[in-house]
């Protein structure tokens, strides 16, 4: 998961921030990464991807640095040029991830992105909403 993650961040994330603001991706705002628990935090059911450590879940990107920070909050972009890039991030994870859940998808996942590199029955098989 790390690999995957830093490989997208590297290779997708950082250019579309440099692209989209002229500015660096300083951090990641992320909630759930390692944590035992069922999907969805329901009491009954499967077994999240979080619980085996194959998931992470990223709420918001910090670009620049001090003075000039700014984040763009997934749950609430600003604008046409914050949507566009979380338009442009949400299309690069389908990519980089086999799943990609975020706003739109459902209610667990409206205030945040989920990313997980858990298998599917074909390698070509992916999740992305
Ligand atoms: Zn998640």
């Amino acid at each position: 998961m790390a690999k995957t993650l830093a490989g997208w961040l590297d290779g997708s994330v950082q250019p579309l921030a440099r692209g989209h603001f002229e500015r660096d991706l300083a951090s990641l705002r992320v909630g759930g990464g390692h944590e035992c628990r069922r999907r969805n935090r329901a009491s009954a059911g499967p077994v999240s991807e979080h619980a085996t450590g194959q998931a992470l879940d990223i709420f918001a990107f910090k670009l620049g640095s001090d003075g000039n920070a700014s984040q763009v909050v997934v749950e609430k972009p600003e604008g046409l040029a914050q949507n566009r890039f979380l338009d442009a991030i949400r299309q690069s994870a389908c990519g980089a991830f086999m799943t990609t859940l975020g706003p739109g998808s459902d209610a667990a996942h409206a205030n945040h992105l989920h990313v997980d590199i858990q298998e599917r029955r074909s390698r070509a098989s992916r999740f992305c909403q």
